[in-house]
């Protein structure tokens, strides 16, 4: 498809952090198998994993959340490119600040790294009995695995941060997570019952 190639040459040209490819194939896969129909995304760039997921489920409908206002705007014309403007509904703001009532059968987490344990916590309200959160980047480029890659501080800090959201997730008794090599690490989360 021409406009999503577009959108992976405008990810590459201007650095825009999408998901690898074999990230966004597990998550369509996931998607299309788990009978998947509503999605919360914390972190939307350019709106590619958004307007990937809807292409891959007919009947799926997105609440994701922006806070960059120049990413807004580049997700929100992809959106009325993909003519998606009924199904994904953007929101400009932090994620912190945004308060959602509805309940969705997958949270897709993949924003700001520091703060993965504060998108968990004040989003696991809104999953469904069944639902699932998925979280991306947690391997970092391979520096959670080997943190001696990079010297510097604040890369280090943030590569700690992953490490305790990993063990967040593998102490958090509400939930089973999974951990998957895919991509640039990602973790699925599901509720115990
Ligand atoms: N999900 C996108 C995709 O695969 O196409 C990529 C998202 S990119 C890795 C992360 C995005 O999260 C950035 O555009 C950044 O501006 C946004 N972000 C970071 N912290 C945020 C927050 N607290 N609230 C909302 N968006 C945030």
């Amino acid at each position: 498809m021409v406009y999503l190639r577009e959108l992976e040459e405008y990810a590459k040209e201007n650095h825009v952090p999408i998901m690898l490819k074999e990230g966004i194939e597990f998550l369509c896969n996931y998607i299309k198998e788990n009978n998947i129909n509503t999605v919360l995304e914390i972190g939307s760039a350019i709106g590619y994993s958004s307007i990937m997921m809807c292409l891959n489920n007919k009947n799926l409908k997105v609440t994701t959340i922006e806070k960059n206002i120049d990413m807004y705007d580049e997700a929100l014309k992809n959106i009325n490119k993909f003519n998606m403007n009924d199904r994904i509904n953007i929101i400009n703001d932090d994620a912190l600040n945004v308060n959602i009532s509805d309940k969705y059968d997958l949270i897709f987490i993949d924003a700001a790294k520091s703060q993965y344990i504060k998108f968990f916590e004040k989003f696991e309200n809104n999953l469904n009995s069944e639902g699932i959160i998925l979280t991306d980047n947690l391997s970092f480029h391979g520096l959670v695995e080997n943190p001696n890659l990079t010297n510097n501080r604040n890369t280090k800090q943030l590569v700690k941060k992953i490490k305790k959201y990993i063990d967040y997730l593998k102490s958090n008794n509400k939930y089973n997570t999974k951990f998957y090599s895919i991509g640039d690490g990602i973790s699925v989360s599901k509720k115990k019952n």
